[in-house]
């Protein structure tokens, strides 16, 4: 193995080829050794069906929803895995014998394909999440798939490769992390020009969703406030989505924002084309994210306290710091952390 390691700062990769650095961070490369192997032993134990899950006492069999604390690996005498503190709160299992087929092949695989940290750091960064066992679990159901044929051959692979499968094709969970992987002796893969591809997929994807159109929605809902208070039928009526010509009118005019005051009391719109009988607002960039618009100072200010949380910093930073992002990719306001 070589001693060259990698560190991940803000999106970038950067090598570190002498020992500087390493006392820094001493007895760490332990604790991630040990975590990747506890989730390599997790994956095996997962795709060989060494493992149950028993129901807890305490809350009956009715309950619909399993812990990660309620899987039993004691059937997997490979390696002692045992639960990672803090993760039992965070995992809940459905019951394994009211899965169905359609609701595996929904919903779970495309939670784990749209998470960032899964497409980052791999399945072994995975193995403890609920999703993964998700899917593994209805890998050993009567659907005798996870829903993804990569998932599917990978299982297989284990599965029939035994003691003998090669952990240099699974990612290191670690490698791409912004500390990288500390362990000279890790066996797991460190493929630079792989994770540096997903990681600048990963950004390019954050960046489309900071260039979002505006809500036109908000502005045809605004639009109808005044009917909504002249009487809730109205309002009612807008939610069932009721045949409504004002609606469509102001639907199609909407197609026609190109930005917008973020100041939901304004609103004022700068049109693509303007519609007749609208106003062209003159928006400026807020000069601390660039991301935002407003039509005035008195705008920008009343909007404050509510963007100061969005939050309000470069583009680049929003792109690059994974903490204002959600695992599904969507951007997490501050006070929401
Ligand atoms: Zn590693
Ligand atoms: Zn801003
Ligand atoms: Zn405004």
């Amino acid at each position: 193995m070589s001693n060259e390691w990698a560190i991940l700062g803000f999106g970038r990769f950067v090598h570190y080829k002498d020992d500087l650095y390493r006392p820094l961070f001493a007895g760490l490369d332990n604790v991630q050794a040990e975590h990747a192997l506890h989730s390599f032993h997790c994956l095996y134990a997962a795709a060989t069906g060494n493992f149950a899950v028993v129901p807890d006492p305490e809350s009956g069999p009715m309950l619909d929803y399993w812990r990660y604390d309620m899987i039993d690996f004691s059937s997997y005498t490979e390696y002692k895995l045992t639960n990672v503190p803090g993760l039992a709160s965070l995992i809940g299992l459905h019951r394994y014998p009211n899965y169905d087929e359609k609701q595996i092949l929904q919903g779970h695989v495309a939670s784990v394909k749209g998470n960032w940290k899964y497409r980052q750091n791999g399945i072994l960064a995975f193995a403890h999440s609920q999703p993964f066992w998700k899917l593994v679990q209805s890998y050993h159901s009567p659907a005798r798939t996870t829903g993804e044929k990569e998932w599917d051959e990978l299982l297989d692979k284990i599965r029939e490769e035994g003691p003998n499968f090669d952990r240099g094709t699974l990612p290191c969970p670690s490698f791409a992390e912004r500390m990288g992987c500390l362990s000279p002796m890790c066996p797991f893969a460190h493929d630079v020009e792989e994770r540096r591809a997903i990681r600048e997929a990963i950004i390019e994807d954050r960046r489309a969703t900071l260039e979002k159109p505006p809500n036109r929605d908000q502005w045809v809902r605004k639009q109808l406030a005044p009917e909504f208070m002249k009487s809730p039928a109205n309002m009612f009526s807008y939610l069932r989505n009721d045949p409504n010509p004002e609606k469509d009118k102001l639907m199609k005019e909407a197609k026609q924002i190109r930005r917008m005051c973020a100041n939901s009391w304004c609103m004022a719109v700068q049109w693509k084309v303007v519609p007749k009988g609208r106003e062209q607002a003159t928006l400026r960039r807020c000069s601390g994210c660039g991301i935002t618009y407003y039509c005035s100072s008195e705008c920008q200010k009343t909007h404050w306290k509510r963007h100061k949380a969005d939050p309000c910093v470069s583009v680049e930073e929003q792109l690059e710091c994974d903490d204002y992002w959600s695992d599904e990719g969507r951007r997490i306001p501050l006070e929401e952390k």
